[in-house]
């Protein structure tokens, strides 16, 4: 039986019986995940046995002490560094088993990251570094999408500039596009308002929440800002490198009571 027919049959069969049918497999996750840095005496246990699944289409927010393993933990999840031990799961592809170089093309294809310092190219023009991972890996550029992206992130008329003549919210926006322009399976964002001001990092937080409800994108944030979690769907704690509790539909006031726990 081929592999269509089988899902029609899977799909009468969830008709007749009034079951749902199968969900989608979690955007990205994490099983029993380890990270030792170091060896001997000065090796330091940063994420200690986490599983996490991510749902697809939903923004989750992750919170904890400095040092607790959140930076780490989205460097694993987006294949920017090598686990210990346990797996990672991006959509059905283990990316653990992956060679160098797979885990190459999936990050260029299929993962958006954007960091706390933007980390624009600064000889570069807006559009330029918008462009650039479009470019080398020798796609073309779909023009409505990037003339929708610069939109409604507002720097539609910043595109000719380079980084050092935009504010630091431009310049986290041009980041924010660049990331999205390849359409990943998931964004993953380290502190993407930690250096800019509140009204800056409510509009970056408005569009990212746009984004998941309106755009269908999946979105992984790291951040330390009670308000900033308050945006997400879902908040995950974390403490010594362990997921210690969980929120969902958070208001800064659940997320300020969270973290007290965490501290107590
Ligand atoms: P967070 O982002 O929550 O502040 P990190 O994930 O950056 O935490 O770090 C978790 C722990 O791992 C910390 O103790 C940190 O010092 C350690 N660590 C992180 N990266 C490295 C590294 N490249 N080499 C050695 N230790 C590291
Ligand atoms: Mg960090």
């Amino acid at each position: 039986m081929n592999f269509t027919a089988a899902q029609a049959i899977d799909a009468t069969t969830s008709a007749l019986l009034d079951t749902p049918p199968t969900p989608p497999p979690p955007a990205a996750r994490a099983v029993d995940l380890t990270k030792v840095f170091g060896r001997g005496e000065s090796a330091v246990t940063a994420l200690d046995h986490v599983t996490l699944d991510l749902a697809a289409g939903e923004l989750t927010a992750i919170m904890g002490p400095s040092g607790s393993g959140k930076s780490t933990l989205m460097h694993l999840l987006a294949g920017l560094e090598d686990a210990t031990s346990g797996q990672v799961f991006l959509g059905e592809t283990e990316t653990t088993r992956l060679t160098d170089k797979q885990l190459t093309i999936l990050r260029r294809e299929r993962i958006g990251f954007v960091f706390q310092s933007f980390n624009l190219l600064p000889t570069l023009t807006a559009e330029q570094n918008i462009l650039l991972p479009l470019s080398l890996a020798g796609k073309r550029t779909d023009r409505a999408w990037f003339t929708q992206l610069t939109d409604i992130l507002g720097i539609a008329d910043r595109l000719g500039h380079r980084p050092s003549e935009l504010s630091g919210g431009q310049q986290q926006r041009v980041a924010m596009a660049r990331a999205l322009m390849t359409h990943p399976d998931v964004l993953f964002a380290d502190e993407p308002t930690g250096a800019l001001d509140s009204r800056t990092s409510t509009e970056l937080l408005t569009f990212l929440r746009r984004s998941v409800h309106e755009l269908g994108q999946t979105i992984v944030m790291v951040t330390h800002d009670p308000r900033a979690a308050s945006y997400a769907d879902r908040v995950v704690l974390l403490a010594d490198g362990r997921i210690t509790d969980e929120l969902r539909n958070p208001t800064e006031d659940s997320v300020l009571d969270a973290t007290k726990r965490l501290g107590a």
